[in-house]
């Protein structure tokens, strides 16, 4: 039976096809340069220096606070430099930038082998350890996520290799060629945490995938395929949790409450190489599409210049109009293509001049399509007239909080009202109030 989830909408496959049956392919570039707020959390200190001498995988920087985690060279080779620059922030981030001498010298690892007979009680820390953060686009830190409290229960760790966004087939090509560092990934966190069940959501436009990850199930204990419908936002943590167990995440809760912890596909083979192998977080499957001349499945050094990247898919095709870092739903719209990737960065889509283009909003038709769409239950016009009328009392009084920016409200809306895009702004001044002390719930 193929689960699914209440409300989502339908956009195109196309944009999946150009790079869908893509193999990964390494792509190395001679400079990397690499922030140290790439996950939620404060920046990372830099540890090292202009001039050092580092190996791959050698920790630059050093985790800052609880929700800190370290940040490792991506390269080896010489620090060229340590210094603020600009970067997705409002402020510069602190960045170590590192001249790559192509010799791969790794730092000294320390493997702790099988990741069904290995300590449980080491499993998280080692995770800490290899600087490992949501890889589907979250960032947050992988072992917070992981530190379930005493009275808290997880009965299903929830592998999501849904991938519902446009454009990206980086997990897609994960699952099909590396299924089994993913199934041991998945294996690990089970039993970090003590959980009987592990189940990886795939949806069903991806049988390919399906196939290669419950072959790589069979005889692995307590771990299984579901089948999901293909349909956007499956990948949301609400609704892959509601698609596969029927259970809701609380208002203004996390997973853990209703028993459930999600972790990205690319997640779990991050974990699986950082124990098995001892190699902490210094690469990524990233697509590379849209307008560019040879899109790709790029494994990538965590730090690579997306102007490089680029130029590796030979370069743009048309005169671009925009470019993200992810999908066409909830990506990230760069100012330029001169930054370098991060550890989240599971796309890069190149726009065309035409379909950057923000259309003029018409007058509301009252059709409640954005209504009817919404996986959360709310109601899109409402909140759209309270923040309009920046009546940010009311758009909190209607649970603009629980929005999780999907975008399928302004997909289907006929009137193309910029309704996401309100809700961001909305949620940031409510935030914003918070923080000043005022309530932000
Ligand atoms: S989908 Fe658009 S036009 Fe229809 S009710 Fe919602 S905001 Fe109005
Ligand atoms: S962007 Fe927010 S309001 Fe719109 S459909 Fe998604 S969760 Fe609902």
């Amino acid at each position: 039976m193929k689960a699914t989830f209440h409300g989502g909408v339908h956009p195109a496959h196309s944009s999946k096809r150009p790079t869908q049956s893509l193999a990964i392919r390494d792509f190395v570039s001679d400079t990397v340069q690499i922030v140290m707020n790439m996950n939620i959390g404060a920046p990372s200190a830099p540890c090292v220096q202009k001039g050092d001498h580092v190996k791959l995988g050698q920790v630059i920087g050093e985790p800052v606070g609880f929700l800190g985690i370290p940040v490792h060279a991506s390269v080896s080779g010489e620090v060229v430099s340590v210094e603020p620059l600009p970067y997705l922030s409002e402020a510069p981030a602190m960045c170590v930038t590192i001249r790559n001498d192509f010799k791969d010298e790794w730092v000294e690892l320390h493997p702790l082998g099988n990741v069904e007979t290995v300590d449980p009680a080491l499993i998280i820390p080692a995770i800490k350890n290899a600087g490992i953060c949501g890889m589907g686009g979250a960032s947050f830190p992988t072992h917070v996520k992981l530190s379930i409290k005493p009275e808290q229960k997880c009965d299903y760790i929830l592998a999501n290799g849904a991938e519902c966004e446009t454009h990206l087939t980086a997990d897609h090509r994960l699952m099909l060629e590396n299924s089994t560092r993913i199934v041991d990934g998945l294996r690990a966190v089970m039993r970090a945490v003590g959980c009987p069940q592990g189940v990886i959501g795939i949806e069903d436009n991806k049988p390919d995938a399906i196939e290669a990850m419950e072959k790589a199930c069979q005889g692995r204990e307590g771990v299984r395929v579901q089948v999901l419908k293909t349909k956007y936002p499956q990948g949301g943590e609400k609704q892959l949790i509601e698609a596969i167990t029927g259970r809701q995440v609380p208002t203004g809760g996390l997973p853990i409450g209703c028993g459930c912890i999600v972790v990205n596909v690319g997640t779990c083979a991050a974990i699986a190489d950082a124990l098995i192998d001892g190699k902490p977080l210094v690469e990524r499957i990233t697509t590379v599409t849209g307008a560019v001349r040879n899109p790709a499945n790029l494994r990538l050094r965590i730090g690579t210049n997306v102007d490089d990247i680029i130029g590796e898919c030979g370069g743009y095709s048309v005169e671009p109009g925009k470019i993200f870092f992810g999908g066409a739903m909830t990506g990230l719209c760069l100012p330029h293509a001169n930054l370098p990737i991060a550890k989240s960065t599971n796309g890069i889509v190149v726009m065309t001049r035409e379909q950057a283009k923000t259309d003029e909003e018409d007058p509301c038709i009252r059709c409640g399509k954005c209504g009817e769409v919404c996986p959360i239950g709310l109601k899109p016009l409402k909140i759209k007239l309270a923040a309009d009328a920046d009546n940010i009392e009311a758009a909190k009084k209607l649970h603009v909080m629980d929005c999780t920016l999907c975008g399928s409200c302004s997909f289907i809306c006929p009137a193309r009202r910029h309704l996401t895009a309100a809700f961001k702004v909305a949620k940031q001044k409510i935030a914003a109030q918070a923080k000043k002390g005022g309530s932000g719930k």
